[in-house]
């Protein structure tokens, strides 16, 4: 399987009282258990003047649709999403593969939140400035290359390009369908990975290809690189593509949290299942604000 992360192979989860994930994965030392994880967390929490919710939206917020742009937060998260926001030591920050405008017209979050979109490329502040961050001449061209060569196989429908990205989504095909596509898709960017300076990545309903030097993981150590090293920040992600932001969590007073119904292998330390334990986590998160 030449797009799998290993990383992402689906596994039982390997402790029935819910061990930390990160820890688990790991020989000859003991799990952790997630309570503890968590209880560390909201302990520190409590004390802190400053604390950051990162969050990912598709298959995280939002469970996800064959049309993406019904994909619409689970019920409740907006109204907790919305009482942490009034706390005004919290500051919760998007970090997402889609495009910013697109997040904003479909997510129904507030105004004046950060967001990182298109996987680390395009970056919007609280004030509302706006960049998109430049990435090389030549890969760019890789890029619409591709998708000039998808319209002519008439699959534009399914592709999206967005800075530093093209993304080809399969969701709602037969399984026949995608495996075919898969392998289409490996012939044709072959070539652009080789020459093209673009890297091929497997997500949760399609591939993407895309030009390296930024991903969730950059985005993430950009916010962090802001706070205070006892700051508490949490990451909250679903797929693949978070790893490299579980990845930035390492810290004890970091927390990166896989938000998913089935385990799998993770650099995340916690492990929620959507959407009850996702409300549970946030509705501590607002608590912790309110006993001081
Ligand atoms: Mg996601």
């Amino acid at each position: 399987m030449l797009f799998t992360n290993p990383k992402a192979r689906k596994h039982e989860a390997p402790h029935v009282e819910r061990a930390g994930p990160a820890e688990a994965g790991r020989p000859g030392r003991a799990p952790e258990p997630q309570a503890q994880v968590l209880e560390a967390f909201f302990a520190r929490l409590r004390r802190a003047s400053l604390r950051v919710l990162m969050l990912d939206y598709d298959g995280t917020l939002a469970p996800f649709r064959v049309k993406r742009d019904h994909a619409r937060p689970f019920p409740g998260i907006l109204e907790a999403i919305d009482r942490i926001a009034r706390d005004e030591r919290n500051r919760i920050i998007v970090v997402t593969g889609r495009k910013i405008s697109n997040f904003q017209a479909i997510s129904g979050f507030p105004d004046g939140l950060e967001i990182w979109g298109s996987h680390g490329w395009e970056h919007q502040c609280s004030n509302g400035a706006r960049e998109v961050l430049a990435c090389e001449e030549h890969a760019l061209a890789g890029l619409i290359r591709a998708e000039a060569r998808l319209a002519r196989n008439g699959l534009a429908e399914r592709v999206e390009l967005k800075p530093g990205c093209l993304e080809f989504h399969w969701r709602g095909l037969p399984d026949e369908r995608v495996e075919e596509l898969r392998g289409t898709l490996t012939r044709e960017w072959a070539e652009l990975t080789r020459g093209g300076g673009l890297s091929i990545h497997e997500f949760d309903g399609g591939m993407s290809l895309r030009v390296p030097g930024r991903d969730k993981g950059t985005a993430v150590r950009a916010v962090l690189s802001r706070l205070p090293a006892d700051a508490p920040a949490a990451f909250l992600g679903d797929d693949e593509t978070d790893e490299d932001a579980f990845g930035a969590m390492t810290d004890p007073c970091r927390l990166g949290a896989l938000v998913r119904t089935e385990y799998r292998m993770t650099g995340a330390r916690a492990w929620l299942r959507p959407p009850g334990e996702l409300l549970k986590f946030l509705g501590r998160w607002s608590e912790a604000g309110m006993n001081r």
